[in-house]
Parts: C-alpha cells; sequence; structure tokens
C-alpha cells in the first residue's frame, strides 16, 4: 500500500475508533485543532506517564513542575520569541494559498535527495549482490548531478535562513521554479516574517488590559521558576526540572494531522548543569532519549538523529530524533544544548539575581542548559503509524489490527461472556470487577465473538478473555494474545498476575534500566 493511502486510512481510524477527533466538527471544524476520544485520552495519558515516570521516578536529580499558561509578557521579550519566533511565509497569488517560505525550498531539497535515491534502488535492482553501493553513489554522473545540485541549494538555503535573508529565500524559489502545489503556477508574492504567538488582553478595562501571550512552549515556565526549585529542593547541580503542559503557535501551514497543530502539548526537560560540562550531558541525554523511544519496540531502523547544522545563536549543539512516519522521517523530538542563554536573558530583563551558588567550588554561576523537549502529540502520531496494520488472514479476510505496545494500549483487557445467558455475563462481571483495579478492562458481550475481537484488535488491546460454559465449572477462561492471536485457558485467579506485568508501565521502564 502507497505511504499515502497508509497515511489516510490511520486518519480515519484514529476518528472511527475514537482517538482522534476533528475540534468543533459540527462547526466544519478548526484548522490545526484537535480532540482526543475515549480511545485516544488513554494512549496520550500513558505516554505522558511512560514519559514523566521515566524522567521524575528513575532520575533522584529530576523533579517536576506545572507552571501556569499565562506568563509575563516580558518573558517572551527575554527569551527572544517577540523579536524572532517567526516564519517566513509566502503566498500565491493564484491559488491564494499561504506557505513557509523555508518548507517549500526544503522540500526541493527532498526531491534531490528522492532522485538520487531511485538512481540508487534502481541500480541495487540491476546489479544484485555485487551491487556497492558506496562506490556508485561516488561515481555514477547522475547522481553527482543530483547530490551537486541538492548541495548547491542547500547551501544557498542555510546561508539566506542565517541572515533572516526573505529576498534571497524568494529568488531561490523563483530559480528552482518551485510552483504551487494547488495552481500549479510560480506566481508567488514577497516573502514577509509572520509571528507564531497567540496573543490576548489580560484585565477587564480596556485602558488597564495588558497584551499576554498564550506560550508557544513550555520551557521558559522552568527557567523561572528554577531557582525556586532549586532553594526549596534543596537541589543541587546537576539537576533537571521536568514538564508537561499545553503550547499554542499560530502555524502558518498546519498540515498532516495531529504532526503540525496549533495547540498542542509538550512534555519538556531543562537539565541545569555546571559550565563546561553541558556538551558531554548533551552526549548522554541524546542517548538516554533514543533509548527511551526503542524500548517500546517498533525497530531500531524507525528512528534516526538529525544533527542540526545551523544552531540558535545560543545553542551549541542540538540534534533532532526523527522518526519513520508514512510521509517519511519528521522530527519528533529535539534535544539541545542551550547554553546559560535563558537564564542570563532573565536575569537581564527581570533585573533579578538568579544564579547558582555552588557549595562544592564556593562560587556563583548561571547554569548551562541542556533541553529535552518532545511533543505528545507527534509522539501519539508515530506510535499510531507504526502499530497500525493490515493483516491478511488464512480464510481470506483482512483484520485490522493496532499493534500498540502492551503499556500504552488504551484498553489492557477485554471480558467477553461467550453468550448472554446462562449465568456467563454474571460470571464475566465478576472477573472484571477484580481486575478493574488493576488495569484499564473493557466488557463486551454484543455480537459475535469474531466481531468482538476484531473491535478490539482496532483499538490494540493486547488481551482477551472470554467465559464460557466451561468456566463455570472449572473457573478458567480463554485468554487471546492480540499479536498472535492464539488461545490459552487460563485459571481466572491467575490472570491478575499473568497479564499486569505485561500490560504496566513499571513493565516498559524497567528495559531502561
Ligand atoms: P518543527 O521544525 O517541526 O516546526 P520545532 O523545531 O519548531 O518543530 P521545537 O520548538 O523544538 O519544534 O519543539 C519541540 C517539539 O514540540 C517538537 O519536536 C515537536 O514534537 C513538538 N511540536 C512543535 N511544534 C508543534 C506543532 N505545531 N504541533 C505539534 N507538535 C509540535
Amino acid at each position: 500500500m502507497a505511504q499515502e493511502d497508509v497515511f489516510k486510512k490511520l486518519v480515519s481510524h484514529c476518528k472511527e475508533y475514537g482517538f482522534v477527533f476533528p475540534s468543533s466538527e459540527i462547526y466544519d471544524g478548526l484548522g490545526a485543532v484537535y480532540d482526543y476520544g475515549q480511545n485516544g485520552v488513554e494512549l496520550k495519558n500513558n505516554i505522558k506517564q511512560y514519559w514523566w515516570q521515566s524522567m521524575v521516578l528513575l532520575h533522584e536529580n529530576i523533579v517536576g513542575l506545572d507552571s501556569a499558561i499565562f506568563m509575563h509578557p516580558t518573558i517572551w521579550k527575554a527569551s527572544g520569541h517577540v523579536d524572532a519566533f517567526n516564519d517566513p511565509l509566502i503566498d500565491n497569488r493564484d491559488s491564494k494559498k499561504r506557505y513557509r517560505a523555508d518548507v517549500l525550498i526544503e522540500e526541493q531539497i527532498a526531491k534531490y535527495e528522492d532522485k538520487i535515491n531511485k538512481e540508487v534502488a534502481k541500480a541495487a535492482k540491476k546489479y544484485g549482490d555485487a551491487f556497492n553501493e558506496a562506490e556508485f553513489r561516488a561515481t555514477n554522473a547522475r547522481v553527482l548531478e543530483h547530490q551537486a545540485k541538492r548541495d548547491a541549494l542547500h547551501e544557498r538555503y542555510s546561508k539566506a535562513m542565517n541572515a533572516t535573508d526573505l529576498n534571497e529565500l524568494r529568488q531561490i524559489i523563483l530559480d528552482e521554479e518551485i510552483v504551487c502545489p494547488i495552481s500549479g503556477t510560480k506566481n508567488w508574492t514577497e516573502v514577509r516574517q509572520f509571528n507564531l504567538m497567540f496573543s490576548t488582553e489580560m484585565g477587564s478595562t480596556a485602558d488597564g488590559a495588558m497584551k499576554v501571550y498564550l506560550r508557544p512552549e513550555t520551557a521558559q515556565g522552568i527557567f523561572v521558576n528554577y531557582l525556586n526549585v532549586q532553594k526549596t529542593g534543596r537541589m543541587k547541580i546537576p539537576f533537571g526540572i521536568a514538564q508537561i503542559g499545553k503550547a499554542f503557535r499560530n502555524e502558518i501551514v498546519a498540515r498532516q494531522f495531529i504532526f503540525r497543530m496549533r495547540e498542542f502539548e509538550q512534555m519538556e526537560m531543562q537539565f541545569f548543569v555546571k559550565p563546561g560540562t553541558e556538551l558531554e550531558w548533551f552526549q548522554k541525554w541524546k542517548e538516554t532519549r533514543l533509548k527511551w523511544h526503542k524500548a517500546l519496540g517498533f525497530g531500531d531502523d524507525h528512528y534516526r538523529y538529525h544533527d542540526h547544522e545551523k544552531l540558535a545563536h545560543y545553542a551549541n549543539a542540538a540534534t533532532d530524533i526523527e522518526f519513520l512516519m508514512p510521509f517519511g522521517f519528521k522530527e519528533v523530538e529535539g534535544i539541545h544544548s542551550r547554553t546559560n542563554f535563558d537564564l542570563s536573558q532573565h536575569e537581564k530583563f527581570s533585573g533579578k539575581n538568579i544564579k547558582y551558588f555552588d557549595t562544592e567550588i564556593n562560587e556563583s554561576y548561571t547554569p548551562y542548559v541542556i533541553e529535552t523537549s518532545i511533543g505528545v502529540d507527534r509522539m501519539f502520531l508515530s506510535i499510531m503509524s507504526a502499530a497500525y496494520t493490515e493483516e491478511k488472514l488464512e480464510n481470506g479476510e483482512t483484520r485490522v489490527v493496532l499493534k500498540l505496545p502492551a503499556a500504552l494500549a488504551p484498553v489492557k483487557l477485554a471480558v467477553m461472556p461467550l453468550v448472554k445467558k446462562d449465568g456467563l455475563p454474571e460470571k464475566a462481571r465478576e472477573i472484571m470487577n477484580n481486575l478493574k483495579f488493576h488495569f484499564n478492562c473493557q466488557y463486551d458481550e454484543k455480537d459475535s465473538i469474531g466481531k468482538r475481537y476484531r473491535r478490539q484488535d482496532a483499538i490494540g488491546t493486547p488481551y482477551c478473555i472470554t467465559v464460557d460454559h466451561q468456566t463455570l465449572e472449572d473457573n478458567c477462561v480463554t485468554l487471546r494474545n492480540r499479536d498472535t492471536m492464539q488461545q490459552e485457558r487460563v485459571a481466572i485467579d491467575q490472570l491478575d498476575n499473568l497479564i499486569a506485568g505485561k500490560v504496566s508501565i513499571t513493565s516498559l521502564l524497567k528495559t531502561l534500566q
């Protein structure tokens, strides 16, 4: 199946099975805003729990925080967001569609890369085992031609972005003959800067109202509280503060479902270290975070690092963890070495001393910061896209199954009486009433067993149990495994032990140690 079709199916699956709904749907929706349904909210909460516990439970020197969404507006001046949190936008005059100029150029770079990959794939097929990819890439005339064009474009683009040269960005779009995908024309406007922050007014009178922003990242709430936490928690450097919360960005081009939203959720951890040790910690967090992703078991080939060539002026190292989505490798998490930029800026703008006093060396300094920043919604999308599977069965039917990691699945166990009579529903309810204290169970007695299994497969429930007439005699049930579809007879009093160990977040966390 083409990857585009997989993505379309995934989007409709998310809606059909109560994972994600377009916001305000009965009013025709609101651009790039989504609601999470009954299964989506469970999956999302499990992702957050997995992250939170891996940070706060597994690290003695990391604590949590929940700062407000509204913050003093000067914070965003200090952080640079008021002046520089911009995207370059360009409009096509014919289609009246708006695009990010940088994204149009990056897509053009990706096209050259695609051409190269196609040449390589063609040659690999032709030469079979004898194919030497490295040699082919270094010598094939067509590959070299595409590579030279790609590199030249990349260099020109990086220069223009670094210098915020909007005219040059437009000129690149014209020179590369990039057309609008809707109108197919090159009738472009000038490139303009567009600030991504949403603002509103705080206060009741027009005169006394103050312009405030909806935070575009959760990190600043951590920076302005770092000394409160350090002092009240008697934290010693190195230490971290973790936070999960909503962030808002007025994205110009909101596409690809929940990949790019205007209201989304972030899980951020700022790790405060002694100046000079930051690159060591950066490396450590890079590895720790990739391990966290890989523990989900989707396969190591789904992940890669993308080190930033263009660093923000305050960063001295940055990398993204990219995940193979149906539309290619995409950023899911950013890991940044942010130096002491943010804390120094807040010191300057607030006029307050927020230095850390290091008792070991009897000296005060402004700590350096390593940040790990991941979007809950993007993580959700990556998990759903890797888990969505269509399987051909022996009887010729197709089953749709979400192969979610058991610890993240919304429902862990479905409890089903074989028939709706003879005391089987009562027995099934009795089992469920015992197990519901341990994990999320769902009772289902409607339709045939086969249909009920399919419904659970479609929401990723790792286990189903069926209560039949035999159960009333031997106190055993049939336990069915989602992935293998194998069934085994299990004593009711062993269910808790058997299942809890496999579906708990704790079991997943233990693989990280
Ligand atoms: P992008 O380049 O895709 O716009 P970014 O580099 O601006 O992302 P960061 O500011 O580093 O992203 O934010 C950290 C994380 O927050 C990202 O890795 C992503 O998972 C998430 N995120 C950022 N913007 C959005 C958005 N509009 N919708 C959903 N998640 C987002």
